[in-house]
């Protein structure tokens, strides 16, 4: 039987166990230990601008002390993508934070700085100024971060990146996740890397990296009994996990090459297939860790009339796993009351795009029941031929 093909499953390198025997064997079996601590050097080092990341339990716990340290709080509103993951939003609303969304633009897929413009401009004048922006760089894609951050500059509101799923890319050459007040990374299972679970606080200050240490560790004064000033969260990243973190560490520029090399792969095989686009690059200030690969389908102009979720079914036929994308925040039932800017870029792009199978490790054969099934719907090609 044939073993299934998954859209994005965990890639270890090697030394993940290394360092988890070292934790067992001095007992750092906790939320703190050598391997949270060399993990946050080695996310530094990596990002390479001067930045302190605190190691927290998830992606989504980093977004929520970014807001808190961003003095978000009950009835206030603030600004977010909404083509994303809900991870991207729910922290506003478990502040009692209202969340208002912003269409895409169609280069990156990413935050509208018109639309974000327009947006800041209305609350303004309802009587409300947003306290934080939110933006993502979806699927690995950059945003158009000269425009938003020189937007969040003239109004003076803090901008928070949610570089979940961006470790690796780069806008202009730095690093995805520096350029805001806070950024955050995950490293959830389907991640480019990961801890099992896991994400982290990127900060530009020790300050603020401690403040999230302190908030994440449930908020204890300084004092020998248990003293509280103020409500705390168990966020921390354990010590275990971090082990795993070090040894993705040390891969994570192969994981890089190994993603953008499947983006390579449905790019050449459907450069001659009508109908259909791979999100790229718009130019090269991009450079997408390309985390998901994604392809576009315009079922109108294809040569068999068949469509993205078409695709969907012929993959799930052969037991290969795909998925629509991010279907965007404004249209989601829990949040159809909140304020939206735009108009229909992203909900477009939901209606015809497919994220495809894009681990750093799939094998030549797994590529090949992929094109094979693609170039059968697309373009009734029945022949793959190996192409490298
Ligand atoms: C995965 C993801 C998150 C959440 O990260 P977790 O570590 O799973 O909590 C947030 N935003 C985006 C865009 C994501 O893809």
């Amino acid at each position: 039987m044939k073993s299934k093909v998954w859209l994005s499953s965990p890639h270890l390198g090697g030394n993940e166990l290394k360092y988890i025997k070292e934790a067992f064997a001095a007992n750092w079996v906790a939320p703190l230990g050598p391997n949270v601590d060399g993990f946050e050097q080695d996310l530094e080092l990596f990002l390479n601008e001067d930045v302190k990341v605190a190691a927290l339990s998830a992606g989504t716990a980093a977004l929520h002390l970014a807001l808190i340290e961003c003095d978000v709080t009950h009835g206030d509103e603030v600004i977010c993508q909404s083509m994303t993951f809900s991870a991207s939003a729910n922290p506003i609303v478990y502040l009692g934070a209202v969340p208002v969304f912003i269409d895409s633009e169609k280069d990156t897929w990413n935050m509208c700085p018109v639309a974000l413009k327009e947006a800041i401009e209305d609350r303004i004048s309802k009587g409300k100024k947003p306290k934080a922006i939110i933006v993502v760089h979806l699927y690995g894609m950059p945003a158009k971060m000269d425009e938003i951050l020189s937007i969040a500059a003239e109004y003076d509101i803090p901008l928070i990146e949610d570089a979940a799923e961006s470790l690796g890319s780069r806008y202009k050459g730095k690093a995805c996740g520096t350029f805001g007040r806070f950024g955050i990374l995950s490293f959830n299972g389907n991640k480019i890397i990961t801890t099992s679970g896991g994400g982290a606080l990127v900060c530009h200050s020790q300050e603020d990296k401690d403040k999230a240490v302190f908030l994440s560790t449930q908020a204890r004064d300084n004092a020998p009994h248990y003293q509280h000033s103020q409500i705390g969260y168990n966020y921390r990243m354990s010590n275990i996990s971090a082990g795993i973190g070090r040894g993705q560490m040390e891969v994570l520029d192969e994981r890089v090459e190994g993603r953008r090399r499947m983006h390579s792969f449905y790019s050449e095989l459907c450069e001659n297939i009508e109908g259909v686009k791979i999100f790229s690059e718009p130019d090269s200030d991009f450079y997408s860790n390309h985390w998901l690969s994604v392809i576009t389908v315009e079922g109108a102009k294809t040569k068999t009339s068949k469509n993205h979720e078409d695709l969907r079914l012929a993959f799930l036929k052969d037991d290969i796993e795909s998925r629509p994308i991010w279907k965007p925040m404004h249209l989601q039932p829990i949040f159809k009351d909140a304020p939206y800017y735009g108009g229909k870029v992203a909900e477009n792009l939901f209606g015809n795009s497919l994220c495809l199978p894009s681990g750093s490790n799939l094998s030549e054969d797994e590529r090949a029941r992929i094109a094979k099934v693609m170039l059968d719907v697309l373009s009734n090609k029945k022949e793959y031929s190996v192409m490298r």
